[in-house]
């Protein structure tokens, strides 16, 4: 096994992105840094960046570049974690946020951006039934909940709908997602850094596509010449 990685993960909302970045952290002993989680746990302990996202947020609305860049540029500095790797999950989402990322990471640069592609018919069910912990932001859905009531499996916390999921702000923000974020591939793409990965099929099948991707790019970074 390789440890060690430094990758975004894009796609849709509901393509998976967070269950497989929760993976990719453990296979590859890194971070796995969600900002869409990090804004969560600012509104929930009351600070001034949660404030300032709260409602943006509840609308399917981005947050401005200037503060959640600021967000990323803190944790990616926090014990060396631009060198040791990590698994960027909701972030960059927009071309100005990639073009900040590549500044951040300069003297050490991503290895890999997959795009994690689950067509929207398909997403836009997932996200209908997706449920998640209000403390840690483990995901569940209806078919597939936590052992013990709506108790999460991992620390217990309480199981829910997240605010953002109502069908409105859903395709508000897969609609963003298609505006904003999807012409980030092809900016990944001119430099070379883009991959498409297949995110239909088990949680498992899913794994093993992204971990042969990833396993190559890195090796391939690693070799000389
Ligand atoms: P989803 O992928 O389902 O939209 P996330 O958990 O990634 O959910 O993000 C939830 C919300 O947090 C977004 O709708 C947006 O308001 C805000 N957010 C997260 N990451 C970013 C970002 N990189 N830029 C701007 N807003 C963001």
């Amino acid at each position: 096994m390789i440890s060690g990685v430094r990758m975004v993960l894009l796609g849709r909302q509901g393509a998976g992105k967070g269950t497989q970045c929760v993976r990719l952290a453990r296979h590859y002993v890194v971070p796995h840094i969600s900002t869409g989680d990090m804004l969560r746990a600012a509104v929930k302990r009351g600070t001034e960046l949660g404030r300032r996202a709260k409602a943006i947020m509840d609308a399917g609305d981005l947050v401005p570049d200037e503060l959640i860049v600021r967000v990323v540029d803190e944790r990616l500095h926090q014990g060396g974690t631009t060198r040791r790797g990590y698994v960027l999950d909701g972030f960059p989402r927009t071309v100005a946020q990639a073009e900040a990322l590549a500044e951040i990471t300069a003297a050490q640069p991503l290895h890999v951006v997959v795009d994690l592609e689950v067509p929207t018919e398909v997403v836009v069910e997932r996200i209908a039934s997706r449920r998640t912990c209000a403390d840690c932001g483990a995901i569940y859905s209806t078919a597939a909940p936590p052992k013990y009531g709506w108790h999460c499996d991992n620390c217990g916390g309480e199981v829910i709908q997240r605010d953002d999921d109502t069908e409105e702000a859903i395709l508000h923000r897969l609609d963003l997602y298609e505006r904003e974020t999807a012409p980030l591939i092809a900016w990944y793409a001119e430099r070379g850094l883009a991959v498409e990965v297949d995110g239909i099929g088990t949680a498992d099948e899913v794994s093993t596509r992204l971990y042969a991707v990833v396993d190559e790019r890195v090796a391939a970074a690693s070799t000389p010449g």
